[in-house]
């Protein structure tokens, strides 16, 4: 304590120099650790440089390797990464592939193997040159001899080994490799062949449904990993699957935001077609498999709930990360099913077949509650799952069906696809 008051130079000046470093690295820590919104529409616009034109389909269309042996040589690194780091990253990468199928990937560190692995930027001499930064991340040529199976990395991309800023080097490189071995794009917004960069929990990847089945059809199955494969490639939800139930539903800035699973489908009032993402596209921090949902248009937060923990969205932005108590339920409740914000300032909070009220402007729940959902909503009588208010509508969602109210008063009974496109 005295030495801090004492004003000996040297020490406070080194003292002062380490403060400052923490500082620093912690500023550059929030820089980098947060996806803002600027950066989300920049990594949007990322995708995979193969183009989806006809006439490449038709060269690429049914070409696969003749032989179940490849190899791979990576030619020169990016600055970006550890040697070990992009090693790690491209071997992960071509097991996703080699796991499914009879192929086997052998590294080779001299010549010419089938698939040569290089960073580079610009024109690098192959007639596809690269477009600088937030644009085509990597390409690869389709299995045929010369350049074909060539996997090229746009190295003024940043990319990374574990963080989801940056462009994750692992699922680029599935991605392409994907190509290399005779895929083309898939419209499958889950799929891993999708032309658009998503960010996935790298940990928990599991190759989608619809990327097996497509590399399956050209190679067969993998003869040393049975039938059922363990964990289940996870397939990307159906609008159209009449049993069909709905995580949440809420309205954000004019669009109705419908979440299952690891995806949602985002509808615009104006539009006829509904668009499909992985939630993770959008906020990568956000988890799969949502509670619950709403939005507070006095603050123009969109509250998203799963179990305890509770995030809070402007737009593309996590702004906070909340507990389910600090809105006043009791302790009891553990989670909710569904949530609603009523355009009288009541955000209504559903658990099991009964709800609770919330002041949404004295921030504090309503006295006298639980109540029965049946009270307030007579016919609704089974567990709410999801709700919203859309033009002064109340739709209460419950199971594959959706309760469509006019204030009190039931008016029809829906399919829970109505809103989407099927
Ligand atoms: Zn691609
Ligand atoms: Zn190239």
């Amino acid at each position: 304590m005295d030495e801090e008051n004492t004003p000996s130079s040297g020490h406070q000046v080194s003292e002062m120099s380490v403060k400052l470093g923490e500082m620093q690295e912690l500023f550059r820590l929030n820089v980098t650790g947060t996806l803002h919104a600027e950066t989300m529409e920049m990594m949007k616009k990322a995708r995979c440089g193969v183009p989806d034109d006809a006439s490449h389909k038709d060269r690429a269309l049914n070409y696969k390797w003749s032989t179940k042996s490849l190899t791979y040589r990576i030619e020169n690194y990016t600055p970006d990464m550890s040697v070990t780091e992009v090693d790690n990253s491209i071997e992960r990468a071509l097991k996703v592939w080699a796991r499914v199928t009879p192929l086997k990937f052998t590294r080779i560190y001299s010549g010419v193997a089938d698939i040569m692995i290089s960073f580079a930027v610009g024109d690098h001499g192959d007639g596809s040159p690269f477009d600088g930064h937030n644009g085509f991340l990597a390409h690869a040529f389709g299995p045929a001899s010369g350049v074909g199976g060539d996997t090229h990395f746009n190295d003024d991309e940043t990319f990374t080994f574990t963080s989801p800023n940056g462009y994750n080097l692992f699922l680029v490189a599935a991605h392409e490799f994907g190509h290399a071995l005779g895929l083309n794009h898939s419209t499958d917004p889950g799929a891993l062949m999708n032309a658009r960069y998503t960010y996935r929990d790298i940990n928990s990847f599991v190759l989608p449904r619809d990327d097996v089945s497509k590399i399956q059809a050209l190679y067969g199955s993998n003869p040393e990993i049975p039938d059922k494969p363990d964990p289940t490639p996870p397939s990307t939800p159906n609008a159209c699957d009449p049993s069909l139930v709905l995580d949440a539903v809420t309205p954000l800035r004019g669009e109705t935001y419908f979440f299952k699973n690891k995806f949602f489908w985002r509808r615009h009032p104006q539009m006829p077609q509904t668009e499909q993402f992985l939630i993770k596209s959008f906020w990568p921090e956000l988890p799969d498999d949502i509670d619950a949902a709403f939005e507070d248009p006095s603050t123009d937060l969109v509250y998203i709930f799963k179990g305890q923990k509770v995030w809070a969205l402007s737009g593309y932005d996590v702004v906070n990360r909340v507990n389910l108590r600090s809105f006043t339920l009791p302790a009891k409740v553990k989670k909710i099913n569904a949530a609603l914000y009523a355009d009288t300032g009541k955000t209504l909070f559903f658990v099991g077949k009964s709800y609770y009220s919330y002041d949404t402007n004295k921030k504090k729940m309503d006295k006298g509650y639980p109540k029965l959902v049946e009270e307030r909503f007579p016919g609704m009588t089974g567990k709410v799952t999801a709700a919203f208010q859309y033009r002064s509508f109340t739709y209460l969602f419950s199971g594959t069906n959706i309760f469509e109210f006019s204030e009190t008063v039931l008016m029809r009974m829906l399919g829970n696809n109505y809103f989407l496109q099927c």
